[in-house]
Formats: C-alpha cells, structure tokens, sequence
C-alpha cells in the first residue's frame, strides 16, 4: 500500500506519518510547512508542496501511484476563522478540491479527511453522535462541514470513497517525546496550562466561569493524538477492504472542565498553574463530548492511550523537552 499524507508535518500528521513508518506502510509527505514542521516528519519521503499549487500537487499524484489520500492540511482555529473567514472558505475548500481533482485525475478512489466536532455547532444533546445536526457556529466549522457535502457529492457522481473523521479535542504526544504539539501561536488549552506552568512570565486566561456547566468552564473530550492518528490507518484499511463512506467522530466519550485539567497538570507537575479568569471565547460551545461507539463498531478502534493522565504526562513530557 502506498499513501499520500498531506499535511503531514502539523500535528496530528506528524504523529500519523509516525504510526505508519511503525507499520511499514509505504508514505509520501505533502506540507507547504507554513504552519508544520519538517523536523515532525520522521521519513525521508518529504516533498514541500502547497495544495493550492495544483500544478506541483499534480506532479506528486504522477510520480507515485497512491492506493489512499489521507487528508491533513486546513487552518484549524477557531477564533481566527471568525476574524478571517476569506483564509478558512477559500484556502480550506480550494486545498480539498484540488485534491479530489488530482485524485480523479490519476485514480485514487479513497480518501480519509480530517474533519471536526465543530460541524455539530452548540450541542442539542450530549453525547453528540454523529446523526446530532450539523448547524456550526463559526467559519472553521463551516469548512468541514462543506468538506463533507463535497465528499458525499463527489462519491455519488464520480465513486471516490472516504471517511470523515470529527475529531474532538486532539491532545498529548508521542510517548518517546520525538514528536509533540507545537503551534505558533500556540492556542491550545493544554499547551498552555503547561506553559503557566513553566514560564514565570506567562498567564494563562481561563474563556469564561460562567457556562453552565459542573464548575462554570467549558467542558471538552480529549483525545490522545496517536489514538487519533491509528484510527486514520483503520479507516484507510477498512475503505481498502471494501468498507463504504462515513462520518465518524472520535473522542473518549468523556469530558474535562478547563479547571480539571489545569488540577490535574498541577499534580503532574507539582507546580502551580498562574491563571486568571476571562470572557468567554466567541464560537465556543459549553461541553463537546463524543458517542464514540461508532468508530469502536465500524474501525475496531480503541481508545488505549487517551485516559485524562497518559494525555497530560505524554503533553508535560513533549513541552519541558520539545524538539522544535
Ligand atoms: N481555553 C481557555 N484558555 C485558553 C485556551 C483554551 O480557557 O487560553 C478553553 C477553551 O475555551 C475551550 C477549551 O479550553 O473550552 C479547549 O480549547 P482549545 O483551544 O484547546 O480547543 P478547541 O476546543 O477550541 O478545539
């Protein structure tokens, strides 16, 4: 088998790329590395290529015969897609169909897409499966969610296969410590408790301690990284196995306050957390928490890396030593 990572320096890529060179599965590497790092890919079979240079992306596709896309590359926050929806409509949407055009060019038939929880908008009940309806309340929601109706049209008019996976919150690191969470500028909760934690001059600001929620802060479904990146190899698998199209979330199943997890980062570390309470994030939703039952049923896949504090300690381990 033979697969294509795009995006595959960011995040959950990297950690992807990594489970598949355990594997021996044969990867190549697409990455504009604006926002990735070449040092979190662990192959040499790296090439820096932008999605939106659908010339160069086409010269990829005719130098290898890929069996599956696994789909990477999108602005991914939440706040910045409110402050500037033209980057997130045009860069996120243009990125998947050229792709999917390169895919019916060269006849790749399977695809895995990196989709969100943020289709399902503010929860009407929790938790959210993934018949829950899709309303998003903010434009990085808005991507995914369209990604998927293109999807679902482009296999009815033309039988390209995928698996959307709606991730939920994407946490910790691989457990060597090769490889971790590293964005600039770093957005993330647990970065950035750790980073209270470590750096003197820095303080954290809790988004609000007035939801309605166990103890007033948002409530979120953490899901260790390289739970996430296997289930992209079952989902690849299970397409190439004659599985046919879904949406499928992934998460835990269970949720942490912001206050949990700044408590629980304290006793990992012994050290205190210095943090200050502010307003609430605009396009956040109180609680986010997965049914994950369909991915254990239809991948076969486990959460075995994801309780609260392999997440945490894998996190604290990356961020005292992180490699870039
Ligand atoms: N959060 C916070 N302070 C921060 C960053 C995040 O209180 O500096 C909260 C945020 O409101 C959300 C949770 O932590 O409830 C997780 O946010 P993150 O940005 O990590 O992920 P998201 O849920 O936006 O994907």
């Amino acid at each position: 088998m033979k697969v294509l990572v795009v995006g595959g320096a960011g995040y959950i890529g990297s950690h992807t790329v990594l489970k598949l060179k355990e594997k021996n599965i044969d990867t190549v590497v697409v990455d504009n590395l604006s926002k990735g790092h070449r040092k979190a890919v662990l192959t040499d079979n790296f090439e820096k290529v932008d999605i939106l240079d659908k010339k160069r992306l086409e010269k990829i596709f005719e130098k290898y015969k890929f069996d599956g896309v696994i789909h990477f590359a999108a602005h991914c926050l939440v706040g910045e897609s409110i402050k500037n929806p033209k980057l997130y409509f045009e860069e996120n949407l243009n990125g998947l169909l050229n792709i999917l055009d390169c895919m019916l060019k060269f006849k790749v038939d399977n695809i895995i897409f990196s989709s969100s929880c943020a289709v399902y908008g503010n929860p009407q009940f929790i938790p959210l499966t993934e018949e829950h309806p899709k309303d998003p309340i903010n434009p990085y929601g808005e991507t995914k969610f369209f990604g998927e109706k293109i999807l679902k049209r482009y296999e009815e008019a033309y039988g390209i296969k995928f698996i959307s996976l709606r991730y939920f919150n994407a946490a910790g690191a691989d457990f060597e410590g090769r490889i971790g969470e590293s964005h600039n500028p770093e957005t993330h909760l647990i970065p950035l408790v750790i980073k209270s934690i470590l750096d003197n001059n820095f303080q954290l600001t809790v988004f609000g301690n007035d939801y309605n929620t166990k103890d007033g802060s948002c409530i979120r479904d953490y899901i260790h990284v390289l739970d996430l990146a296997e289930a992209h190899i079952l989902a690849l698998n299970y397409l190439l196995d004659g599985g046919t199209s879904d949406c499928i979330n992934l998460g835990t199943g269970k949720g942490f306050s912001v206050f949990e997890i700044i408590r629980e980062l304290e006793k990992i570390s012994g050290k205190k957390s210095k943090y200050k309470i502010g307003k609430r994030r605009e396009g956040d939703p109180p609680i986010l928490v997965a049914d994950n039952k369909k991915a254990k049923e239809i991948l076969g896949w486990k959460t075995e890396n994801s309780g609260i504090n392999s997440i945490l300690e894998s996190a604290f381990k990356w961020h005292t030593s992180p490699k870039f």
